[in-house]
């Protein structure tokens, strides 16, 4: 049989590495997980508190930027894989506050990378079945027009914002460290990932939380940028086929969801599955009194459109067929079905 893998994710107390540790331990339960999270406001470690009490996981609680503690956790725990998550991911934040995206998204991304080279990397050979899978973002490339083809791996980077900015830092220091060094990487580019677990600053999850105490739901500028939507359970069976498929080192795969509308579409959506689940459940009436839903109205008039944001992208999509036609995998989950299994999802987790 082969040799289980042995998983360093960092960042799995947030949205996508919460689901994907997940999703890793149902699928391959012997596989060994370390996780590394310093838990921001954006991390919860009782999302992997059930992993935890099995003894699946080990949740170790520092930064990425812990260069000698790196390094120990890849020798200690013989990582063979390391699945980098751990970022700053707000785009808001990194307009007000940029510092720390430049910390955690470089020089973090930076600090793993030199780690992974003095672990795996003996005489100038690296060690076998070795790899660094770094979780990038279509945001790297920057914005579409309207008319524009999506953008493909060879798309030219010109990012926006200082989060997309960070993060195309990190993936230009992932090819440095494999054309300079060697390392065996693999990048991957996903779209706007939506599902369980995310934060409530994000954009779904922000309005169904604010529909649900009655609040206005405050909707940039004409709202009609358009996204490119991934269910988060989609994401993480390509990273899964990325992760396992041979010779892929030095390459990077778009994660493409295929689905693109606007923000105001989204969020129109989003209201409407919130005032049918109101329609069948009489007590979410009594537990949202504030919602609109509660005496019947549509959640869709608390809409505000509001200043939009400096340097706001108009479109973002990507063309996923190379993940496609090499490795025979998309997403699978349509939009209404996915966003309808969301809105359950928060609605029988209210804490969140
Ligand atoms: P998130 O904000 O929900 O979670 C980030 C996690 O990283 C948190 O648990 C946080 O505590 C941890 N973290 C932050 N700084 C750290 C540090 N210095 N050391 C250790 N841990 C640290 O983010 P997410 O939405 O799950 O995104 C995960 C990755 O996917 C990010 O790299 C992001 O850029 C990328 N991405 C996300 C989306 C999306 O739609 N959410 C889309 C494209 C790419």
């Amino acid at each position: 049989p082969a040799q289980p893998r042995r998983l360093l994710v960092t960042g799995a107390a947030g949205f996508i590495g919460a689901n994907f540790v997940h999703h890793w331990h149902a699928r391959f339960p012997h596989d060994p997980l370390v996780v590394l999270d310093v838990l921001t406001y954006a991390g919860r470690r009782g999302t992997l508190a059930p992993l935890e009490a099995q003894g699946a996981l080990t949740f170790v609680h520092d930064d990425i930027g812990n260069g000698p503690l790196v390094r120990e956790l890849l020798a200690t725990h013989h990582i063979t894989h390391v699945v980098h998550f751990a970022a700053e991911s707000h785009v808001d934040r990194s307009i007000a506050a940029p510092d720390t995206f430049v910390r955690t998204n470089v020089w973090g991304t930076h600090t793993l990378l030199e780690a992974a080279r003095a672990v795996w990397c003996q005489g100038g050979r690296w060690r076998e079945g070795v790899r660094f899978h770094h979780i990038s973002t279509d945001e790297v490339f920057g914005a579409l027009g309207a008319h524009d083809a999506p953008f493909t791996e060879a798309s030219p980077y010109h990012p926006s914002s200082p989060y997309s900015a960070s993060k195309a830092g990190a993936d230009h220091l992932v090819r440095a460290a494999g054309n300079t060094y060697g390392l065996p990487y693999v990048i991957t580019h996903c779209a706007n990932n939506y599902g369980p677990y995310q934060h409530t600053e994000k954009l779904l999850p922000h309005m169904l939380r604010r529909a649900l105490m009655g609040e206005k739901l405050p909707l940039y500028g004409d709202g009609l940028q358009q996204r490119e939507w991934l269910h988060v359970h989609d994401h993480c069976a390509m990273l899964e086929r990325v992760l396992l498929a041979p010779g892929v080192e030095g390459e990077s795969f778009n994660l493409a969801g295929y689905d693109e509308r606007t923000n105001l579409d989204a969020v129109t959506q989003l209201c409407a599955v919130l005032d049918a689940r109101f329609g069948a459940d009489p007590l979410l009436a009594s537990r949202y009194p504030a919602c609109p839903a509660a005496r019947g109205e549509p959640c869709i008039s608390l809409l505000a459109h509001v200043t939009d944001r400096p340097g706001h992208d108009r479109r973002y999509a990507l063309n996923g067929d190379k993940l496609r036609t090499r490795l025979g995998i998309g997403p699978r989950i349509p939009f209404a079905q996915g966003l309808a299994d969301t809105v359950d999802w928060y609605l029988a987790n209210a804490g969140w």
